[in-house]
C-alpha cells in the first residue's frame, strides 16, 4: 500500500471526512485491521483565506507547494489537496513534487462519467463556481456545466466561509442547497457536483431529488484506488 499525503485543514470539518472515508474504502478493500497509510499536513486556513480574499494566488500557491514538499519529504507517495478551491493552484503544487498529484475535478468528471451524465450542475465556492481552473477543466471532459444564479453563487460561498468552514451545519442553509440544487436541476442538471468538500456534510445523498456526486468522498477515493493500485 502506498502513503497518501493530504494537504488538509481546509477546512479541517472536511479533513475529518477524508481521513474516515480513506480508512473506509482501505477496510472495504482489504478487510480485517487494514486502515490506510496516510500523512496529512494539516494548514492554517485563515491566512490562506485571507491571501484568497487579497486575490494573492501565488502566495497560496507557494504555501501549497511548500506543504507537498514536505509531504514528500515525509514519505508520501501520491498527494491530494483536500479541496476544490485550492486546485486553482494545483499547476504549483504539482510542479513542486514528483510524486502524482490526483487532481479533484478529474476523479469527480470520472465519477460523473460513469453515473452517465453529461450535464452536471456544480455547487462550490464563487472561484470554483466562476473561474476557468474548475469548471474549465470540466468541459474538457466534456461535460455541459451549469453553475446557480449570481445571487445564489454568492450564498453558496457565504455559507462555506462563514457556516461550514467554522463547523456550523444548519438546517435553513441546508434548505437553500436543497432548493439550490433542484433549481439546477430544473434548468437540466442530471446530477449536481458538490463541488466543495464541506457540502457532503451539509447535503445528505436522500435530500435531493437529483443524484449529487460529493467531491470529498469521490476524491479520498480515488487516492485509496491510487494507493492500492
Ligand atoms: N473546502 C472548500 C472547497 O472544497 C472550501 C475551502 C477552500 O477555499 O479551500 O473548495
Amino acid at each position: 500500500m502506498k502513503t497518501i499525503g493530504l494537504i488538509g485543514g481546509m477546512s479541517w470539518e472536511s479533513s475529518l471526512e477524508y481521513y474516515r472515508v480513506m480508512n473506509e474504502a482501505v477496510k472495504t478493500r482489504l478487510g480485517g485491521l487494514h486502515s490506510a497509510r496516510i500523512l496529512m499536513n494539516s494548514v492554517d486556513f485563515a491566512p490562506l483565506r485571507e491571501l484568497m480574499c487579497a486575490g494573492d494566488w501565488a502566495a497560496v500557491g507557494n504555501a501549497l507547494a511548500d506543504a507537498a514538499r514536505t509531504l514528500e519529504y515525509a514519505g508520501a507517495d501520491l498527494m491530494v489537496i483536500g479541496t476544490n478551491t485550492m486546485h486553482k493552484v494545483a499547476p504549483e503544487v504539482g510542479a513542486a513534487v514528483s510524486v502524482p498529484l490526483i487532481h479533484i475535478a478529474d476523479a469527480t468528471a470520472k465519477a460523473a462519467r460513469a453515473g452517465g451524465f453529461s450535464r452536471v450542475g456544480l455547487l462550490g465556492t464563487v472561484f470554483t463556481m466562476e473561474d476557468d481552473f474548475y469548471v474549465g477543466r470540466l468541459k474538457e471532459h466534456g461535460f455541459e456545466v451549469l453553475v446557480p444564479e449570481a445571487g445564489d453563487r454568492k450564498l453558496v460561498d457565504r455559507v462555506i466561509f462563514d457556516e461550514m468552514c467554522r463547523g456550523l451545519f444548519l438546517d435553513p442553509s441546508r434548505a437553500e442547497f436543497v432548493r439550490i440544487i433542484d433549481s439546477l436541476a430544473a434548468r437540466g442538471a442530471e446530477a449536481v457536483i458538490l463541488g466543495c468538500t464541506e457540502i457532503g456534510l451539509l447535503v445528505r445523498p436522500g435530500d435531493t431529488r437529483v443524484p449529487t456526486l460529493d467531491t470529498c468522498r469521490i476524491h479520498a477515493e480515488k487516492a485509496v484506488e491510487a494507493a492500492l493500485g
